[in-house]
């Protein structure tokens, strides 16, 4: 059985490396790589330390690209790779332009398209945009949903999905985060780490494109306030995206207490976490590994399409208020109760056999 899979992301090469790695185990499977570019820097620096060369790279990334013109170089990128691979079945993970662009690109071939991370809904179109209306229609297009939770099974059959299409599988970024156990952060994390002295850290990630405007100023401000308390390194590793890191650059750059750090490789950036007192963050991935850390999470969006971190009490929806943040965040810092109460680690998202899963039922399909 000949697979290709469709990743252009860091999240989707972080998630989707444990079901390469599962399914190239399996001599009776040949898998291809295909990325999209749509991340080029972030995505690079998640497959090279693992040693996977994309067998195909579009290498699509303009700066300033719009999402039409991504999506649609991406579909005619990932075509003529069909065209030229012809694999029994792509598959697809989560919700980004790459993922949308590949189920289409397959679906337009009448080649079956996979989903993983399937079934997650924030129920709200703008909120993460574009990719609550992005991962619907990979719903539609494909015929394989691996669903991370009971929730997003639930969420799938609630839209007439075919039960018998649907399985629970755990989400595969649980098997990447178990998978580092032991891994030993690189020099720049190791120095922040080293010069925290007293002071606790403050993990920031923020990159929604629905946050950038006032929301986002919102959320700098917040950071700057709390910055400003003396007793916390507030870190925030930045996504590349220009209009997100000049606006935090410009803010927040020569204060005292924030160590701006580049987008990180996920060894390290998990490093932080392990080692981050509060985690404040509008990323989906992060909203899953933090609570596997015990980790306390605020959540800087007003919806999520994880709720079951927070039904579990180790995340908070905060939104983008800058008062709430800082209050939520305070209480956190200032309360060691409140601070135990969501420090419980727990796994609500996976047991790190998500791609061992995944990788049985692709393979039950291969001729023996
Ligand atoms: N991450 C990373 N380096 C960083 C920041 C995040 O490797 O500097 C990881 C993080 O642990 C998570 C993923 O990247 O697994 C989240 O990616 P992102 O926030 O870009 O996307 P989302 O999860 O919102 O789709």
């Amino acid at each position: 059985m000949r697979l290709l899979v469709v990743l252009g992301t860091r999240p989707e090469a972080i998630k989707l490396m444990p079901v390469v790695t599962a399914l190239r185990a399996d001599p009776a499977v040949h898998v291809e790589v295909c990325a999209t570019g749509q991340h080029r820097g972030l995505l690079d620096q998640v497959l090279a330390p693992a040693g996977l060369v994309p067998d195909h790279d579009l290498d699509l990334m303009r700066p300033g690209q719009s999402l039409d013109s991504l999506l649609a170089a991406a579909t005619e990128g990932i075509g003529r790779v069909l065209d030229a691979a012809r694999p029994d079945r792509v598959i697809v993970q989560g919700d980004t332009a790459s993922a949308l662009a590949g189920a289409l690109a397959a679906f337009h071939r009448q080649v079956p398209v996979a989903h993983v991370e399937a079934g997650l809904r924030s129920g709200d179109p703008a909120q993460p945009f574009p990719e609550e209306a992005y991962r619907r229609t990979i719903t539609l297009l494909a015929d394989l949903h691996f669903a991370p939770t009971q929730g997003a099974v639930d969420a799938l059959l609630a839209e007439r999905v075919d039960a018998a299409s649907v399985h629970l599988t755990g989400n595969t970024g649980i098997d990447a985060l178990f998978a580092l156990r032991g891994s030993s952060p690189g020099s720049v994390v190791a120095a922040v780490l080293g010069n925290l002295g007293a002071r606790r850290l403050l993990l920031v990630t923020c990159h929604r494109r629905e946050n950038i405007g006032p929301p986002l100023d919102a959320v700098i401000e917040a950071l700057a306030a709390l910055a400003a308390r003396g007793d916390v390194a507030v870190a925030l590793p930045l996504h590349p995206n220009p209009a997100v890191a000049s606006r935090i650059r410009a803010r927040l750059g020569a204060l005292g207490g924030v160590i701006l750090l580049p987008a990180l490789s996920y060894p390290d950036f998990a490093a932080l976490m392990a080692a981050a007192s509060v985690i404040l963050t509008d990323s989906g991935g992060v909203q899953e590994e933090a609570p596997a850390l015990g980790k306390p999470v605020l959540v800087l969006r007003e919806t999520t399409e994880r709720p079951e971190g927070v039904a579990a009490g180790t995340a908070r929806l905060v939104g983008t208020d800058s008062a709430r943040i800082v209050a939520e965040t305070a209480r956190l810092l200032d309360d060691p109760a409140a601070h135990a109460a969501m420090a419980l680690a727990h796994s609500p998202y996976g047991d790190g056999r998500a791609a061992r899963r995944i990788a049985a039922i692709l393979a039950a399909g291969a001729p023996r």
